[in-house]
């Protein structure tokens, strides 16, 4: 909840080499693009330095696993700005510039080239970069990951018809890959480590649930499945499994989750536990210095925890509330998590964070394609997520956010619409 307060006075200032009108970003992504487009908004006329280690303006990343991998958007088409709207932000925008250390007595960045940035606030979006493949990969062999613009613009010619695809990590970023290249009529294999896809993210039905979809695609899911080494072979690369099977691959994807890039606070002994810490006003350790997106952990009351949330949502909201803190606005950031993934034409939403300790309540039949599960505490819905059910899916994530006592029969009753609950 944001109160209508003037921007933090500039005489508050009083490091040496402090910027009073100074809010530097680091990170030029989704979060970062959104702090500094809101710190505008809400009124803020001094100077915004936002430091962007890639080349290109702030933009969104999901297209990467979908569309701008299908060759069906431009990967300009994922910019978060028209490039007039970017322009009248008058940012002081240094792309492909990398901020190595930050000076927290002094309150300045130092960047590769020796200079240094003063600020009056600073604010942390550097996000995370994919995991590598942690096992022995031939010189020879190219294993694909999937974060950036060029890491879609590399690996989108691969993907030809007929050609073989093994993707290493059933997770959401391997699936979105697998499905892309499987319509690309691609042979394509997932290898996942655990027992069931997603296995971190969604209760058992729903990875029973993208089992099927997958495999009815015609694609190959090796489960329990772990990669020992990738070799170069006939066609482009063999990966070895631990249980002595090989796979031939043209080209070989990991999508094996991702790390925080934290250095920089760690570096500056701002307090971290698998990413910035930052309490519900989206504040480090450091009061001058706040973080928001990929690289933030907070406590989500949600979830009864800390942790990231990797999603788009996140990303944004998040951006948006460290910048109105920055400004001295009262801000409480305890989002309702909301995810999506688009795999073969279906769209998977996620709304809350369903626990082992809920009870499940199905709505519709998974066979169907459309469905709702709903994860109950007592009588009130704490998550909900389904495939093609979106607009139940609004229903639910209204009853969720009320905290509204609900009938468990009523609500998997189909003909009741969701509304009427
Ligand atoms: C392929 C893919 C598909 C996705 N699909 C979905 C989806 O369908 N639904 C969903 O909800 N979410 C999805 N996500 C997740 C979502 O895109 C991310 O959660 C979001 O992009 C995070 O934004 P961010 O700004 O925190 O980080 P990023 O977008 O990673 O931005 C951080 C930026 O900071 C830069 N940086 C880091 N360190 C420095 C430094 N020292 N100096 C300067 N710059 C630095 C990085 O290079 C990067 O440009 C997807 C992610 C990926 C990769």
């Amino acid at each position: 909840m944001d109160a209508q307060r003037p921007p933090v006075a500039a005489a508050a200032c009083a490091a040496p080499a402090c910027a009073a009108d100074t809010i530097v970003i680091i990170g030029a992504g989704q979060a970062g693009g959104w702090a500094a487009h809101t710190l505008r908004q809400e009124g803020w006329a001094g100077r915004i330095v936002l430091l962007g280690d890639e080349p290109h303006p702030p933009h969104e990343r999901p297209p990467l696993s979908k569309a701008v991998l299908a060759g069906t958007a431009a990967p300009e088409s994922t910019a978060l700005f028209k490039p007039e709207a970017f322009a009248a932000l008058n940012l002081d925008w240094r792309p492909g510039v990398r901020a190595q250390r930050i000076d927290r007595a002094a309150r300045q960045v130092l960047l590769q080239d020796g200079s240094a940035i003063g600020y009056h606030r600073l604010i942390l979006c550097t996000g995370g970069r994919a995991r590598p493949l942690p096992v022995p990969v031939d010189a020879a062999v190219q294993v694909h990951l999937l974060r950036t613009i060029g890491d879609a613009l590399a690996l989108a010619p691969r993907l030809q018809p007929g050609r073989q695809l093994v993707v290493i990590g059933g997770g959401w970023v391997g699936l979105e890959v697998a499905a892309t290249a499987r319509s690309r009529g691609m042979a394509v294999t997932v290898v996942e480590a655990q027992g069931r896809l997603c296995e971190r993210t969604v209760p058992r039905d729903v990875s029973e649930h993208l089992l099927a979809l997958h495999q009815a695609q015609g694609t190959q899911v090796l489960l329990g499945a772990v990669v020992e080494r990738v070799e170069a072979g006939a066609g482009a690369a063999v990966v070895h499994l631990a249980d002595g099977r090989t796979l031939q691959a043209d080209t070989v994807v990991a999508g094996i989750g991702l790390l925080p890039n934290d250095e920089l606070a760690r570096e500056a002994g701002l307090d971290c536990d698998g990413g910035v810490l930052v309490d519900d006003t989206c504040r480090t350790s450091d009061p001058h210095i706040l973080a928001a997106g990929d690289v933030a952990v907070s406590f989500n009351p949600w979830a009864g925890r800390r942790l990231r949330l990797e999603s788009w949502q996140n990303a944004q909201e998040q951006g948006m509330a460290a910048a109105r803190s920055a400004l001295g606005r009262l801000v409480s950031y305890q989002p309702l998590p909301w995810f999506w993934s688009d795999q073969y034409g279906m769209n998977l939403q996620i709304h809350g964070m369903p626990l082992p300790t809920h009870q499940a309540v199905l709505r519709g039949t998974p066979g169907s394609g459309s469905f709702l599960v709903c994860y109950l505490n007592g009588a009130v819905i704490e998550a909900a997520l389904g495939p093609n059910a979106a607009k139940d899916l609004r229903f639910a994530r209204r009853l969720i956010e009320q905290r509204k006592p609900i009938d468990p029969a009523r609500l998997a009753d189909p003909a009741i619409p969701m509304s009427r609950l």
